[in-house]
C-alpha cells in the first residue's frame, strides 16, 4: 500500500539544470601534493589539534579531536608530513581565513590501521555513537551537524521514524543522485546501523520523484538484500522539499514546532550521504575524509568526484575542464542557498556538496533592484508561511525585536521569497544580516551578563568577608570582656569564701571538743597542778602582778 503523502505550503518549481552533471559515474579526485584541513567544518567548537609541524600522518589519523559536545574530529585525508598549523583561507560567505592543518601528501596514501565492527548489533547505541562521534562524521546535506548527537534521542524520548533524505530538491547538485545510483548498499547498510543507534520503529528514504534511477537503484538493493523494514518514499519534486521540516510534514503529515527540532514529534532526519559515511565509519574503521562533490554550471566538463576533505577547489576545476569564459564567481552549494566563494584556492570541506560555476548569463538573469511593491509574491511562495515582505522591513529597520516578532529564526533562507520578489530585492541578504546581528547582540548580552554576574559574585564575596570579620572581632571583644567579668567574680568568690571560713572557724572554736574530758582523777590532778604553776609563772612575769598573757583554755 503506498504511503499517504502530504503537503507544505509555498515552495517553487524551479528549472533543475542536474542534466549537465548527473550523467557521469562518481570519480576519484586526484589527491593534491596539500591539504588544507580546516578545525571547523561543522556547526559547534572547532577541533583540538592532536599533531604539530613536522609529524608525519597515515590517511585516516584522527588530527583533531572534538572539542566539547557540539564538534567533530578531523582526520588526514592522505598519508604524508604536517607542515603547518595555521590560518588560510576557507570556503566561508565572510570570506574571513581560518585555522586549518596543512598537510603534504606523500603519494603513498597508506591507511592507519582500522577497526571495523564485525556485528553492530552486538553494541549497545551508545558505543555505536562514540564510533561515529570519533570518525568525525557531520551532515553532508550541507548543515554540518555532528551526525552523533542527532543519532541521540535521549533515554526519555522515544523515536518513530527515522527519515533519509534523498531529495536533492536544488537545483544543479547531483551528488547524492549519484550516491544513490551507485552506492545504494552503503546507503541502507547505514540507515540500518543509524535505526539500531536510535532504536527507531520505522525506517523510509525519502527520493524525489525526479530522480527515477536513483529510486530503482534503492529499492533493487532492498530486494537483492531481502531487507523489508526500509521503506522507499517517493515525494513529488518541488523545492524545498529537502528542507528538513518540509520533507517531515510531507512524508509523515507531522508539522515540526516552530523553533522545535524532529525529535520533538519523535522523528530524526538524515542525509542519504551521511548514512553511507556511518556506515563506512563502523562497519569498514574508515573516518570521514572524503565526500562526492558536484561540479557544474560554467565548466567544461560537469560531472561528480570524490573529493578528499581539504583539497583546494582551484585544483579540482581542472578536473571538471576548466571553466568556461563566461564564469563571474564560484557558488559553494546550489543558486538558492549557497554562497559565493571569495578565495579559490580555499579547500573542500565536509559541507561542500557542490561547486557552481556562475555565468554571466545566470547572474544577469536577474534585473536591477526596486522598491517593494507590496505584491505579496514572497509570502505565497514561502514554505514557512512567513510574511517575507514584513521581514525584509524590519530587518532592514534593524529593528531586531520586531523581526523575530515574525519568527525570523524560523526562515530557512531557502530564497524562495527572493526568487519570484519582481522587484529583485535581496531578501535572504537581509534575513541573514538580521540573524547575525541578534546572534552577536546576543553573544554580546551574554559577555556583558556574565560580567555583571562576575562583578557581582565578587562584591557579594568582599561584603561577606568583610562581615566575617567584623564578626570575628566581635566575638574576641565579648570574649576578652567575658574574661575580665569572670577574674572580678573569681576573686570576689574567694574573698567571700576565705571570709566564710574563717567565720566557721571561729564558731567552731569554740564547739571544738576538749582533750581534758574524760581524764582520770590522777590526771585531773596533774593537770590541777600544772595550770597552778603556768598562773603562778605568769603572775610573777607580770610588772604590775597583772597577767599579761592569754588565758589558756
Ligand atoms: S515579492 Fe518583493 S515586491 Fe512583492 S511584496 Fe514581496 S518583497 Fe515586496
Ligand atoms: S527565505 Fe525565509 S522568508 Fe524567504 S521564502 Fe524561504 S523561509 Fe520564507
Amino acid at each position: 500500500m503506498s504511503r499517504q503523502l502530504s503537503n507544505f505550503p509555498g515552495g517553487l518549481h524551479l528549472p533543475g539544470h542536474k542534466e549537465l552533471s548527473v550523467g557521469e559515474a562518481v570519480a576519484a579526485a586526484e589527491i593534491p601534493n596539500r591539504l588544507i584541513i580546516p578545525l571547523h567544518q561543522h556547526i559547534g567548537a572547532a577541533a583540538e589539534p592532536l599533531v604539530e609541524a613536522g609529524q608525519k600522518v597515515l590517511k585516516g589519523e584522527m588530527l583533531a579531536k572534538a572539542k566539547g559536545f557540539v564538534s567533530a574530529a578531523v582526520h588526514a585525508s592522505s598519508s604524508g608530513t604536517i607542515l603547518a598549523i595555521e590560518d588560510r583561507p576557507v570556503a566561508h560567505p565572510s570570506g574571513l581565513p581560518a585555522l586549518c592543518i596543512v598537510l603534504e601528501t606523500d603519494g603513498e596514501d597508506v591507511w592507519c590501521e582500522r577497526h571495523p565492527v564485525e556485528d553492530y548489533h552486538s553494541l549497545d547505541p551508545s558505543a555505536l555513537r562514540n564510533i561515529i562521534r570519533d570518525a568525525g562524521i557531520v551532515g553532508l546535506g550541507g548543515a554540518g551537524f555532528p551526525a552523533y548527537i542527532k543519532l541521540n534521542p535521549g533515554a526519555r524520548t522515544a523515536v518513530d521514524t527515522l527519515i533519509l533524505n534523498g531529495a536533492e530538491c536544488e537545483p544543479y547538485i547531483t551528488c547524492d543522485d549519484r550516491l544513490m545510483r551507485e552506492r545504494a548498499d552503503e546507503i541502507i547498510a547505514g540507515a540500518r546501523i543509524m535505526r539500531h543507534a536510535l532504536q527507531a520503529s520505522k525506517s523510509l528514504i525519502a527520493i524525489e520523484d525526479n530522480k527515477p534511477e536513483a529510486i530503482a537503484s534503492v529499492r533493487e538493493a532492498l530486494e537483492r538484500l531481502d531487507i523489508d523494514d526500509i521503506e522507499v518514499v517517493e515525494v513529488p519534486t518541488r523545492y524545498p522539499m529537502g528542507g528538513e521540516k518540509q520533507l517531515i510534514k510531507v512524508v509523515t503529515g507531522k508539522e515540526v514546532p516552530s523553533q522545535g527540532l524532529p525529535l520533538d514529534i519523535g522523528v530524526v532526519c538524515h542525509n542519504v550521504a551521511t548514512a553511507a559515511a556511518v556506515h563506512r565509519s563502523v562497519e569498514l574503521g574508515e573516518p570521514l575524509i572524503s565526500r562526492i562533490v558536484t561540479l557544474t554550471g560554467g565548466v567544461e566538463r560537469p560531472r561528480n568526484l570524490e573529493v578528499r576533505i581539504g583539497t583546494p577547489i582551484e585544483e579540482l576545476l581542472p578536473q571538471a575542464g576548466g571553466l568556461s569564459a563566461n564564469v563571474e564567481r564560484l557558488i559553494v552549494g546550489g543558486p538558492m542557498m549557497g554562497f559565493t566563494l571569495q578565495h579559490r584556492e580555499a579547500p573542500v570541506v565536509k559541507t561542500v556538496n557542490c561547486i557552481l560555476a556562475a555565468t554571466r548569463e545566470m547572474d544577469a538573469s536577474r534585473g536591477p533592484v526596486r522598491p517593494c511593491i507590496r505584491c505579496g509574491a514572497c509570502a505565497e511562495a514561502c514554505p514557512v508561511s512567513l510574511l517575507p515582505q514584513q521581514l525584509y522591513w524590519y530587518a532592514r529597520a534593524k529593528d531586531f525585536d520586531k523581526v523575530q516578532d515574525y519568527n525570523l529564526f524560523d526562515c530557512i533562507e531557502c530564497g524562495c521569497c527572493a526568487y519570484v520578489c519582481p522587484s529583485n530585492l535581496p531578501l535572504v541578504q537581509f534575513y541573514r544580516f538580521a540573524k547575525t546581528e541578534i546572534w552577536s547582540q546576543e553573544r554580546e548580552k551574554k559577555a556583558s551578563d556574565l560580567a555583571r554576574e562576575r562583578h557581582e559574585f565578587r562584591t557579594a564575596r568582599i561584603e561577606r568577608e568583610k562581615a566575617e570579620r567584623a564578626a570575628r572581632m566581635a566575638r574576641k571583644k565579648a570574649a576578652v570582656k567575658g574574661d575580665q567579668g569572670t577574674g572580678d567574680n573569681a576573686k570576689k568568690d574567694a574573698i567571700k569564701a576565705a571570709m566564710e571560713r574563717a567565720k566557721a572557724k571561729k564558731e567552731g572554736a569554740g564547739t571544738q571538743p576538749k582533750n581534758t574530758e574524760d581524764l582520770t582523777k590522777e590526771q585531773r590532778r596533774k593537770l590541777a597542778e600544772a595550770k597552778a604553776r603556768r598562773e603562778k609563772a605568769l603572775k610573777d612575769q607580770a610588772p604590775n602582778g597583772a597577767s599579761g598573757g592569754k588565758e589558756e583554755k
